[in-house]
């Protein structure tokens, strides 16, 4: 099937209403399709009405930034895409509003440090950026952007809110552990999303996989924009071995991330055939 794992709408980071995805997806020639905004169920309702209206399978999902400590001690962040998550009930539903809260505390804590460094920018100018429930450093730099201070995404994250960056401030989030069982018990799977961004390679990778796996992790996201073909074969190769589903997807942000499209990433990205249906299959076995 031609799918498409990994996608955001505007009910977070992406630039698309979720009426709009499906219609892109469906322009696409995808099959089936999995939406995937962070920390936020609000759009599924809406992509999956129109994704049954266009005849597209349809998964509803989420993507959340975790914490995971490392044998070594160290801590890695994940972002754990978990899949089959009804937005009506569940335990994770309940957990999203919390980490919502979470970003809600941090966001005017960023405005306050870039104030500091001298740009003029509150509070209403990034809710003019907002169209869904989860606000987040995107929508920031958003306004940032609409304040003709930067270009594009890319150019605010870099050194100022990326991770460590100069307006950088932390949010709450759940460890690797817990989404996986909050995610399970609400009859989710859940697949770790562009293993690159860990930042750990070798056998330190394989002992965390072999770790999550047995709190219940399904698969790997092989196949996904940022990845070299060489890694996304090794990491193919990896999930077989280790008997968990290697998936992929583009990660659309629609204007959000330029040079993306749906089902293709920057054009090169192969989604196997079978991801969808096998991680459709994880999530009945739940
Ligand atoms: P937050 O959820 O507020 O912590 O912001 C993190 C999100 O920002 C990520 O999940 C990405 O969707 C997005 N993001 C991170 N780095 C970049 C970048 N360099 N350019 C554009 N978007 C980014
Ligand atoms: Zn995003
Ligand atoms: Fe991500
Ligand atoms: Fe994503």
């Amino acid at each position: 099937m031609k799918a498409d794992l990994h996608l955001h709408s505007n009910a977070s980071d992406g630039t698309d209403t979720p009426d709009a995805l499906m219609k892109i997806c469906a322009d696409a020639g995808l099959e089936g399709v999995a939406l995937m905004d962070h920390d936020t169920l609000s759009g599924i309702g809406q992509a999956r009405q129109t994704a049954d209206d266009l005849g597209i399978a349809f998964i509803p999902g989420t993507e959340l930034s975790v914490d995971h400590e490392v044998l070594d001690g160290s801590m890695i962040k994940i972002h754990m895409l978990a899949y089959g998550i009804e937005p009506d009930s569940g335990p994770l539903r309940d957990k999203l509003e919390w980490l919502r809260q979470g970003r809600d505390e941090r966001n005017p804590k960023i405005l306050e440090k870039l104030c500091d460094l001298g740009y003029d920018i509150c509070t209403d100018d990034v809710l003019e950026q907002v169209e869904g429930a989860s606000v987040g450093r995107p929508h920031i730099a958003d306004a940032l952007i609409a304040k003709g201070y930067f270009t594009d995404r890319n150019q605010v994250f870099d050194g100022l809110l990326n991770d460590g960056g100069a307006a950088y401030v932390e949010r709450s989030r759940l460890t690797a552990t817990e989404a996986i069982e909050l995610a399970t018990a609400s009859g989710g799977a859940t697949v770790i999303a562009h293993p690159l961004t860990m930042n750990i390679h070798g056998d330190p990778f394989v002992n965390v996989l072999k770790e999550l796996i047995t709190v219940g992790l399904v698969g790997i996201e092989a196949h996904h924009p940022t990845h070299a073909p060489a890694l996304r074969d090794s990491l193919t190769e990896l999930a077989k071995d280790m008997g968990i589903i290697a998936t992929g997807g583009s990660d659309y942000h629609g204007t959000g991330k330029t040079g993306y499209s749906v089902g293709t990433g920057k054009g090169d990205l192969k989604i196997p055939e079978d991801a969808f249906e096998r991680i459709q299959q994880a999530i009945k076995g739940r």
